[in-house]
C-alpha cells in the first residue's frame, strides 16, 4: 500500500515574479516525487502570500488536519525552507508521533544528533537571514566568483588586482561603518545624514561629499555585508564585510520606512516576561523622559514587583545566553556526527542527480524520434508541438531540481559548524550588542521568562532547552545515537 502523505506548497510574492519556485513548479516537482516515491498525497496545502506576513493559515490548516488523520505519516515540501520558517513550525511537526518531513530537494538528516542540528540551524538562520528578504546562491555557476567583481570598488573599498578581491579602504571602511550606525540606530533622516557623513569624513574616491542619492545608494548596497548584488541577485561575496548583517538589515528596515515603532525601540524588553508575583505582563515607561523602567502592568493590582531599570535587566539575561552556550567539546562531538551524515548524504544527492540526469536523456530521446515521426509524416505539427512543449516543461523541472541539488541546501558541514561557533560566541555578541538586537537574540531562543523581583526565570524554546538543561548528553550528542545509521 502507498504511504499517505500530505504535500505543502509555500511561495512567497517576490519569489512568485523569478521563474522556478511558483506554485505551479513547487505543485509538479512534488507530484513527480510522489509518483517516484509511492506516496499518496491525500491533500496538498498552498500558501501564497507574501512570507513577511505573519501567520500562515494553510500551515495552521495542514496541522488540524495532520492531528485528525492517524494515517496520514508524513510532509512532503519542496525545501525544508518551504515548509517551516522557524524552529515552532518545525519542533510542532518534529513532535507529531510517527511523522516525518520529507524534503524533494534535501536529504534531510536522520536521527536525534541530525535533527538537533536542522533544527538550531533553522533557528539561527532565521536570526541572521531573515531579514536580508533576498535569497543569497553561492556564486558556483556565476561570474561573480572569488575576485571576480566587475566593477570598481565602491566606496569604502579599494580594488585589489593581484588578489583580484575587494579590500577594505584602511581610511574609509571604518567611516562607512559610523554612518551605518548612525543611520540605523540615531532618529536621523537620509537628508539630515548628508551634513553628518560629511563631518564624519565620507568621501568618495575623488575625494568628493556623497549628497543624499549616492547615500542612498550606499546605504542600500549589500556589499558592505559581504554579499555581492550581481544582475538582479544576491551572491555570497568573497570579501571582508564592512558591517554585520544586522546592521544592514536595520539600514534597509529604516529605507524602506518599515523601522520599528518608536515604543518597539524603545522598549524592546517587552513582551518577554510575566510577572512572578501576580502573573501580568512586564511592560515598560519612560521615567523623566530618559529612563526606561521595566515593571509589571499590575493588572490584577498591586503586587511584588518593583521597578527595574532597562540596563540591569539586560544583565539578568546575560546568564540566559550563556546557558546556551555549546562547550568545545560538544561541538566536537556534534561535527563528528555531522561528517558522517554528510557522506551518507553526499552519496544520496549523487545517485539523486545519475537519477535527474537519466530522465533528462530520456526526454532528449523522445523528443528526437518524434521529431523524426513529424518529418515522416507519422505524426502532424499539432500533435508534435503539444509534445514538444511537454518536454520543454519537463526538462525545466528536472534542471531546476539539478540545480538544486548541485546548492545543496542541507546543514552542511561548515554551515553547521558556522551555527555552532555562533552559539558558542552568543555571550560576547550579546554584551556587545544594543538592547533591539540583545533582544533578537532572546527571542529566538526563548519563548517567555518569568520576572520575579531580580530573579528571571527563562523558558527556553526548542531545542535551545536542552543545551541549557544540560540533559543527558545520549538524547543529542552522536556517538551514543542508536538512530544513527551505520557508516560504511
Ligand atoms: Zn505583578
Amino acid at each position: 500500500m502507498k504511504r499517505r502523505v500530505v504535500a505543502y506548497i509555500r511561495v512567497s510574492t517576490e519569489e512568485q515574479a523569478t521563474h522556478g519556485y511558483s506554485i505551479e513548479t513547487q505543485r509538479q516537482l512534488l507530484a513527480d516525487y510522489a509518483a517516484g516515491h509511492d506516496l499518496d498525497v491525500v491533500r496538498t496545502f498552498e500558501e501564497s502570500h507574501s512570507a513577511h506576513k505573519p501567520g500562515r493559515p494553510e500551515f495552521s490548516a495542514m496541522l488540524k488536519f495532520l492531528r485528525k488523520r492517524k494515517d496520514v505519516t508524513g510532509v512532503l515540501c519542496y525545501k525544508l525552507d518551504r515548509l517551516s520558517r522557524n524552529l515552532q513550525d518545525y519542533s510542532v511537526l518534529e513532535e507529531m508521533e510517527g511523522m516525518s518531513i520529507i524534503s524533494v530537494t534535501e536529504s534531510l538528516p536522520e536521527g536525534a544528533s541530525g535533527r538537533f542540528v536542522a533544527s538550531i540551524h533553522a533557528a539561527v538562520s532565521r536570526l541572521y537571514s531573515d531579514q536580508l528578504g533576498e535569497r543569497v546562491r553561492h556564486a558556483a555557476n556565476t561570474k561573480v566568483r572569488r575576485g571576480g567583481w566587475p566593477g570598481p570598488a565602491p566606496t569604502g573599498y579599494v580594488n585589489d588586482r593581484e588578489a583580484k578581491v575587494l579590500l577594505p579602504d584602511p581610511e574609509m571602511a571604518p567611516i562607512v561603518r559610523r554612518v551605518f550606525e548612525v543611520y540605523a540606530n540615531e532618529d536621523i533622516s537620509l537628508s539630515q545624514l548628508v551634513g553628518r557623513a560629511k563631518s564624519l569624513g565620507l568621501r568618495t574616491r575623488s575625494g568628493g561629499v556623497l549628497s543624499k542619492g549616492p547615500l542612498h545608494k550606499l546605504l542600500g548596497n549589500p556589499i558592505y555585508c559581504g554579499l555581492l548584488r550581481y544582475e538582479g541577485k544576491v551572491y555570497q561575496g568573497e570579501h571582508e564585510p564592512i558591517v554585520s548583517k544586522a546592521l544592514y538589515n536595520r539600514a534597509q528596515d529604516k529605507l524602506r520606512g518599515r523601522s520599528h515603532p518608536l515604543t518597539k525601540r524603545r522598549f524592546p524588553y517587552r513582551g518577554l516576561m510575566t510577572c512572578g508575583y501576580c502573573g501580568c505582563r512586564i511592560t515598560a515607561s519612560l521615567i523623566k523622559g530618559k529612563y526606561v523602567y521595566y515593571h509589571c502592568t499590575h493588572g490584577k493590582g498591586k503586587c511584588g514587583q518593583s521597578y527595574l531599570p532597562q540596563d540591569s535587566l539586560g544583565e539578568l539575561f546575560f546568564p540566559v545566553v550563556e546557558a546556551v552556550r555549546l562547550s568545545e567539546e560538544q561541538v566536537r562531538a556534534l561535527m563528528a556526527g555531522i561528517r558522517r551524515e554528510g557522506g551518507r548524504r553526499k552519496r544520496d544527492a549523487e545517485s539523486r542527480m545519475r537519477e535527474l540526469r537519466r530522465q533528462l536523456t530520456e526526454v532528449t530521446q523522445m523528443r528526437d524520434k518524434a521529431y523524426e515521426d513529424k518529418l515522416r509524416g507519422v505524426i502532424s505539427d499539432e500533435r508534435w508541438s503539444t509534445l514538444e512543449s511537454n518536454w520543454s516543461a519537463k526538462e525545466d523541472r528536472l534542471s531546476a531540481q539539478m540545480v538544486d541539488l548541485e546548492l545543496g541546501t542541507g546543514p552542511a558541514e561548515d554551515e553547521a559548524l558556522a551555527t555552532f561557533e555562533l552559539l558558542e560566541r552568543a555571550p560576547r555578541l550579546y554584551r556587545t550588542q544594543p538592547h533591539e538586537e540583545r533582544v533578537r537574540l532572546l527571542k529566538a531562543l526563548l519563548s517567555n521568562s518569568i520576572l520575579m523581583g531580580k530573579n528571571l526565570d527563562p523558558f527556553y524554546r526548542k531545542p535551545f532547552d536542552l543545551v541549557a538543561e544540560g540533559v543527558s548528553r545520549s538524547l543529542w550528542l552522536p556517538g551514543e545515537d542508536s538512530n544513527l545509521q551505520p557508516t560504511g
